[in-house]
C-alpha cells in the first residue's frame, strides 16, 4: 500500500471524529501494450472509428496470437456478441472507474471475477464480430466513456500508425515492501486470510520480499483498507495494508499468485 492512504485516513479522523474517510481520487493505472513482452504490434488510430480512440493492433500471421491484460484488473464481462460489433471480447475493471475492451477475440482464455495482472494471457487475436480480418480492437475507458490510449503514461498517435513495442509483464517478478505495524509483529498466515493457520510473525520495520500478491480477507491496516495479500515465502501471506511498497493497490510486473 501507499503512504498516502496513511495521511488521508488521519485528516478524515481528525475533521469528522470517527468514520469512513473519503476515496481517494485514483490515478490512471500504467497501461501496458496489451501483447506479450518483447512484441511489436502496429497500432492504427483512425478518426472514423467506433469509439474514436480505439486502437486497432496488426502484425503478421496475427490470427491466434495471445492477447494479454494490459494492466491489473478484474474481468467483469466475457462476452460473445455472436456475428456483429465486438464479437467475443472481454472487458477488465481496473478500478478507479477504469477499464479496457478487448474486441473480435478467437477465443477466451478468462472468466468473468477472475483477478488478473500484467502479462495475462486472457484470449487470441480474432475475427469474430462485426470484424472483416483477424486484429485486436483495444479501448481504454473512464467511468464508460472512450478515453485516447495511453501505454506507460504515454498518448498513443492520434491519428495514425505507429509500431507499438510490449514491455508487458517483462519484470522480475519480485517486489519488495516494508511491514509497518507501529509496534507489534505481523501475523504471517499460511494463505491469503486472517482464517488461515498462523505460521509466524514479521517484526514491525521488515524489509520483505514480495514474490507474487493475490486477493483474500479484507484487511484495515496502516495503510487503509485492502484485500490484497502478499506472498512473502512459500506457504507466508501477510496482509498487504500492513505493508508499505509504495503503491496503492497492486504493484505493477509483481505476478498474481
Ligand atoms: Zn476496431
Amino acid at each position: 500500500m501507499g503512504k498516502r492512504w496513511l495521511g488521508l485516513l488521519s485528516a478524515g479522523l481528525l475533521a469528522v471524529g470517527v468514520l469512513v474517510p473519503a476515496a481517494p481520487a485514483m490515478a490512471a493505472p500504467t497501461f501496458k501494450v496489451p501483447f506479450p513482452c518483447g512484441q511489436s504490434w502496429s497500432g492504427q488510430t483512425r478518426s472514423g472509428h467506433s469509439p474514436a480512440y480505439a486502437v486497432d493492433f496488426n502484425r503478421t500471421n496475427d490470427l491466434g496470437d495471445p492477447v494479454v491484460a494490459s494492466a491489473p484488473g478484474t474481468v467483469d464481462r466475457v462476452t460473445d456478441l455472436g456475428g456483429t460489433s465486438y464479437g467475443k471480447y472481454v472487458r477488465i475493471n481496473h478500478g478507479g472507474g477504469y477499464s479496457t475492451y478487448y474486441a473480435h477475440l478467437n477465443g477466451f482464455n478468462v472468466s468473468v471475477g477472475q483477478t488478473v495482472g500484467y502479462g495475462k494471457v486472457i484470449g487470441w487475436v480474432g475475427s469474430t464480430g462485426g470484424s472483416t480480418g483477424p486484429h485486436l480492437h483495444y479501448e481504454q475507458r473512464l467511468n464508460g466513456a472512450d478515453i485516447q490510449v495511453r501505454f506507460n503514461g504515454a498518448l498513443a498517435l492520434y491519428w495514425g500508425t505507429k509500431n507499438y513495442s510490449s514491455d508487458n509483464g517483462c519484470g522480475s517478478g519480485a517486489g519488495s515492501g516494508t511491514v509497518n505495524t507501529s509496534g507489534t509483529p505481523l501475523t504471517v498466515r499460511s494463505g491469503p486470510g486472517t482464517g488461515y493457520a498462523a505460521v509466524g510473525t514479521v517484526a514491525d520495520g521488515t524489509r520483505v520480499t514480495i514474490q507474487c500478491q493475490t486477493s483474500g480477507t479484507s484487511v484495515t491496516g496502516t495503510y487503509g483498507t485492502s484485500t490484497i495479500w502478499d506472498r512473502i515465502g512459500s506457504g507466508r501471506f501477510i496482509a498487504d495494508a500492513y505493508v508499505h511498497t509504495g503503491y496503492d493497490g497492486y504493484i505493477p510486473n509483481v505476478p498474481r499468485c
